[in-house]
């Protein structure tokens, strides 16, 4: 009858209420003790940065280097940034940790560049929000240069559009200072943002990296494709580098090749990996250079 359907709905919404509770209470737990280790994990070692190679598609050399963070974790495994960095960004970890990583990085980078004979091998290296609004980022960035003695024009600042729409006025004053000091800046996952290209003409930008999204059916999708196409004309026109990012497949390479984008990255050609494995790409890389230029010769 209907008052026990009606008691039955009521005990089940309990249930469910309940159900759900202790659903978000495991999951602050979940994130009230990650963060209690992140606190740890820079002193503890627990941070990894992993590689991954962009390509010059017309040589097939490997030109830069990206930086990407992973976590260690004694219990958990490894952890990807898409579930760390939001949290290092609330607390502000993300500083001290996005410091370590730049340091990290450039470090690699200028080992690189010595030990393996390839001097113009770049790295980038990806900024948060909350890094970017540190009142002494320029002076970090001096300092880390001169201590790992890496030439300014091989370290390249990857920052999102909405990074730089945030005031607006205040990013182009600390991109100015960047860029005089020589260091690259690009802006990642471009398309996915607002982005403005009013700012695109005021801001000293060298490169666009096009958001793995469109990459993804850009063979499929001919609005992909389209608006692939239109972020490349627009970089060209501008005089920006233009980077393909998530390339996956030979017909995503072959693809963005006949639309004249000239730097690629995804997994068709390396995941990110550890700084030994990057070292054997790096060495692949360079012979297969010197074996290029000897067929030429
Ligand atoms: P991002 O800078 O756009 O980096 C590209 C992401 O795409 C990386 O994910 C990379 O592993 C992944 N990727 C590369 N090639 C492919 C591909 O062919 N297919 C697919 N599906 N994915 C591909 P990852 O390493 O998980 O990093 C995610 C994001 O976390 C990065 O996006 C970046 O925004 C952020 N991040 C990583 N390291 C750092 C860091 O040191 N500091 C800061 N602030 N953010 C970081
Ligand atoms: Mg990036
Ligand atoms: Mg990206
Ligand atoms: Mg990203």
């Amino acid at each position: 009858n209907a008052d026990a359907a009606l008691s039955r709905v009521k005990s089940q919404g309990r249930n469910n209420y309940q159900f759900y509770h202790s659903a978000i209470n495991s999951q602050a737990s979940e994130l009230l003790s990650l963060e209690n280790s992140l606190h740890y994990a820079l002193e503890r070692e627990e941070f990894i940065v992993y590689y991954q190679p962009q390509i010059n598609i017309s040589t097939g050399e490997i030109i830069k280097m990206e930086a990407l963070l992973r976590w260690q974790h004694p219990k958990l495994g490894l952890i990807y940034p898409e579930k760390f960095i939001p949290l290092a960004e609330e607390t502000g970890l993300i500083v001290t940790i996005g410091e370590w990583v730049l340091k990290t990085a450039c470090a690699q980078n200028k080992a690189w560049q010595d030990t393996l004979g390839l001097p113009s091998l770049s790295i980038a290296v990806n900024l948060s929000a909350r890094q970017f609004q540190q009142s002494n980022l320029v002076k970090l960035v001096t300092q880390i240069l001169l201590e790992t003695q890496l030439n300014p024009k091989y370290l390249e600042l990857e920052i999102t559009e909405s990074i730089a729409m945030h005031n607006a006025e205040f990013t182009k004053a600390i991109l100015n200072e960047i860029n005089n000091m020589g260091v690259y800046i690009s802006i990642d996952d471009f398309g996915t943002g607002y982005c403005s290209f009013n700012y695109l003409k005021k801001f000293p930008i060298h490169a666009l990296k096009i958001d793995k999204s469109f990459v993804r059916d850009l063979t499929k999708n001919s609005n992909d494709a389209a608006i692939i196409t239109a972020i490349i004309a627009l970089a060209h026109g501008l005089n920006l580098a233009v980077v393909g990012e998530g390339v996956e497949t030979e017909e995503q390479r072959n693809l963005l090749r006949i639309l004249e984008c000239e730097l690629m990255q995804g997994y068709f050609f390396s995941r990110p990996v550890l700084a030994e494995d990057a070292t054997k790409l790096l060495r692949k890389s360079k012979s297969r250079r010197l074996s290029a230029s000897r067929l030429v010769a």
